[in-house]
């Protein structure tokens, strides 16, 4: 009776998964091939598949399933499908239609307001898109329910389970020791020698060895494909289809290739999903900061490291012959791993990135409490940036109107990022235990036992554990500042002689 239910929900969840997936890969199209004339169509297109997905998953027949399986006898397996099913049944039918349909069009609406906003650089003009956007959330956190602040029941979306109470302390811990050491670093007379770096760099020569070194960390080219988009992304239909985009600079060698091993990173979370999740809500990371984690290994504390560059700056040599004249892994190390305070968050490096993130957290819990009001977002903003980076924003566009990501209705998801660099230094230390020559291996270019240890103890998972669950289950520990605030003075604190 039970195995008949269950076969029947699954039944179900596989058509959502696949219309789900369908509309990614008319999303990935949309960002890597359409042409812009496609555009009015294609969002028609998505419009549609979006509500059948959201009509079939909370559909009646899904609920009754749902309920009628919840004292069933079933295995762990089986359990954690029906636990994690009845989560998202409930988060989308806790929004009611006219709610949905009224926060996408004014998304949409908030878009294109911003684009405009943001070319002439005035705020003013996305204000009260911003304000709309802002009281859509709040009111989209009375729908979901929360304790505590209606912040939480925007976490939620992102990283079940986080909350306001559990991360102020996490950034407070973080924000004054990196402010610090991002001080002390703009101070220091051991500044890298990057004139090396000058000049152009071959963009097809860039290409060959970002592949080079996907294929050395294992991801699979046979599970996958790279593409060039303006925003670089990672979306999968399949674990057997997952698929990253990257883009180029000619004045930067590192910024295509940093950012092919950070999807590189988010892909082989996603090909080492097990197949026999596929099609369920199981088959995917449980979290964007979790997957952040995998990316930032990836690309900061692997692909930031010396033992990689020993390995690969030979190669770099190889690829542009005429560029390194004299340059070794160290003087390599030394610049990719450089330290500015900067306006812009996607551009910032390892060590000032966290800041911005706090900065956008601390305004985005203002404003869904209530303690900030929209009109006085680029002032707070400002404040904010000279009083943890110590820059003086001159215009509202490399100000407040930067990111896409208010424009798109979100909020609450600015903070996965900087979980995901706390995560990352919290797995390195179980990683280097567990495998003692991780260094050598790195050195060695052998990146199998670390991938296989990433497969073991998280890849694999998919969604079965939320990320705190996840992060206690394989650290022993709840999220924790510690291993990220001594990773990065150890390593920066070193290169700049601290
Ligand atoms: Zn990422």
């Amino acid at each position: 009776m039970a195995s008949e239910k269950l076969e029947h929900l699954k039944a179900r969840l596989a058509e959502v998964a696949d219309i789900d997936n369908s509309a990614s890969l008319l999303q990935w199209d949309m960002e890597v091939y359409m042409p812009p004339k496609g555009a009015e169509a294609r969002g028609m297109q998505l419009a549609t598949l979006s509500a059948l997905k959201h009509r079939q998953f909370t559909s009646a027949e899904v609920g009754d399933l749902l309920s009628a399986l919840d004292d069933a006898e079933l295995s762990e397996d089986e359990r954690c499908l029906v636990d994690v099913t009845r989560y998202d049944y409930e988060r989308a039918a806790a929004l009611p239609e006219e709610f949905v349909h009224e926060f996408s069009e004014a998304q949409t609406r908030a878009y294109h307001a911003w684009i405009k906003a943001r070319a002439e650089s005035s705020f003013p003009q996305f204000q009260p898109h911003l304000d709309k956007i802002v009281e859509l959330n709040q009111r989209r956190a009375e729908y979901h329910g929360y304790e505590g602040s209606p912040y939480n029941a925007l976490l939620e979306d992102y990283e079940r389970g986080m909350t306001v109470e559990r991360l102020t302390p996490l950034f407070d811990a973080v924000a004054p020791r990196q402010s610090e050491l991002v001080r002390q670093i703009g101070e220091s007379f051991a500044q890298p020698n990057a004139a090396w770096l000058k000049g152009e760099w071959d963009e097809q020569a860039q290409w060959d060895f970002s592949i080079q070194i996907l294929n050395d960390i294992g991801y699979d080219f046979e599970a996958g494909r790279q593409d060039k988009s303006v925003h670089p992304f990672t979306t999968n239909f399949d674990m057997h289809d997952v698929r990253i985009t990257t883009r180029f600079s000619t004045a930067n060698p590192f910024s295509a290739l940093m950012g092919s091993l950070h999807e590189g990173g988010h892909a082989l979370y996603e090909q080492g999903i097990r197949p026999e999740d596929r099609r369920t809500p199981l088959a995917s990371g449980t979290s964007l900061g979790i997957h952040e984690s995998q990316s930032r290994l990836w690309e900061n504390v692997i692909g930031r490291s010396l033992p990689f560059w020993k390995r690969y700056t030979p190669l770099f040599q190889q690829y542009f012959p005429d560029k390194l004249d004299g340059v070794g892994p160290e003087e390599v190390y030394a610049a990719v791993n450089r330290v500015t305070p900067s306006l812009i968050r996607v551009e910032a490096d390892e060590c000032t990135y966290n800041l911005h993130i706090v900065l956008r957290y601390r305004l985005e819990c203002d404003l869904i409490e209530g303690r900030l009001a929209v009109e006085d977002v680029p002032e707070a903003w400002n404040t904010q940036m000279k009083e943890l980076l110590g820059v003086d924003v001159p215009n509202d566009a490399e100000g407040c109107l930067q990111d896409i990501h208010w424009s798109h209705g979100a909020m609450g998801y600015f903070p996965t990022y900087a979980l995901g660099n706390l995560y990352a230094a919290q797995l390195l230390r179980v990683i280097e235990r567990d495998v003692p020559d991780l260094w050598e291996k790195v050195e060695q270019g052998a990146f199998n036992l670390l991938l296989k240890w990433l497969r073991e103890h998280i890849h694999q998972h998919g969604r079965r554990y939320t990320p705190v669950e996840l992060m206690e289950r394989v650290c022993g520990e709840p999220p924790d500042a510690e291993p990220y605030l001594s990773y990065l003075s150890t390593k920066y604190g070193a290169l700049y002689g601290l």
